[in-house]
């Protein structure tokens, strides 16, 4: 059977320095050197290999500012079917309640999809809210940090396994539902030529401001975002020291370390 999947991805900065706007406390991400985020090339890989097993067609979404058109180029470079670029001044500064609102009424205007895809966190902010929040809003079932998926037998249902500290679980699942997939589960494939064509060729990205979902913007952005960001402090970046033990007896050793270590206003019990 095949299957109308989705996969949310979000355009990260790819660089440890970022500037804060003073005035809202939120990232100046506009002119950052940007990338999709690295573990959601892992949500698209799972993507693929669904649709590779049962045919189908994927669909990426980013709510992102409009330089993240390049990284779902990439995406349909991998082989993704097309894309949605949501992007609009309205929706800049959400905190997670308000993107994952906006990301439900995204999937909602798609609907019927069997799957909703997600990484496991972002690399910028990493709260790892969206997947369960998305899922809440759409009332989908959900599960995280899933490895692997297939059709359940009777193909109303997908069977999931995750993997957690000592175990691994397998679930069955109803479709549609939602689920959030864990970093590093597998190889991202790499972009082919002949996809990469298709994205630059054949208009597979569709970009939808708020005149399309016609949010109310109350709802949306920094207006909609209950979260207040009241400071933000850079965190001073601390040197790094290399130091060595000469010596050859153990405890001898960990007595140096442990010395090292408080000079360094380490409290150590
Ligand atoms: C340093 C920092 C700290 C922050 N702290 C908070 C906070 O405490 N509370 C809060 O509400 N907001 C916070 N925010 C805002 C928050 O980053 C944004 O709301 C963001 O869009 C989503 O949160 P996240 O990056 O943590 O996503 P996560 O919940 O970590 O993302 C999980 C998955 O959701 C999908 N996803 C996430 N964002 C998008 C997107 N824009 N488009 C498409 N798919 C997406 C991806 O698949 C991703 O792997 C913070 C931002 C920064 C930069």
């Amino acid at each position: 059977m095949p299957l109308d999947m989705v996969v949310c991805v979000k355009w990260v900065p790819n660089t440890q320095v970022v500037n804060i706007d003073p005035r809202t406390g939120t990232l100046i991400r506009e002119g950052v050197p940007s990338i999709i985020n690295p573990h959601d090339l892992n949500a698209v890989e799972l993507g693929l290999r669904l649709k590779d097993s049962y045919g189908g067609r994927l669909t990426a979404i980013a709510m992102s500012p409009p330089s993240a058109k390049a990284g779902l180029e990439f995406l349909i470079g991998m082989g993704v079917d097309r894309a949605i670029l949501i992007t609009d001044r309205a929706f800049a500064g959400a905190d997670t309640l308000a993107t994952s609102y906006v990301l439900a009424k995204a999937i909602e205007r798609l609907m019927p999809v069997d799957i909703a895809i997600f990484g496991q966190e972002t690399i910028d902010s990493s709260t790892a809210h969206i997947c369960a929040q998305t899922a809440s809003w759409l009332k989908l079932p959900y599960i995280y940090y899933v490895v692997d998926a297939k059709l359940g037998d009777g193909k109303k249902s997908i069977v999931v396994r995750r993997v957690l500290e000592r175990e691994v679980e397998t679930f069955e699942l109803p479709l549609p539902c939602l689920i959030s997939v864990a970093m590093k589960s597998n190889v991202p494939r790499p972009v082919t030529l002949s996809n990469k064509i298709r994205a630059k060729t054949e208009g597979l990205i569709e970009v939808w401001s708020n005149d399309v979902l016609k949010l109310d913007v109350n709802c949306i952005g920094l207006k909609g975002s209950p979260t207040v960001v009241s400071k933000s402090v850079p965190t001073p970046v601390v040197p790094r020291k290399k130091l060595k033990f000469e010596g050859t007896d153990p405890a001898e050793a960990a007595r140096w370390l442990l010395d090292r270590l408080e000079e360094e206003g380490v409290k150590v019990v």
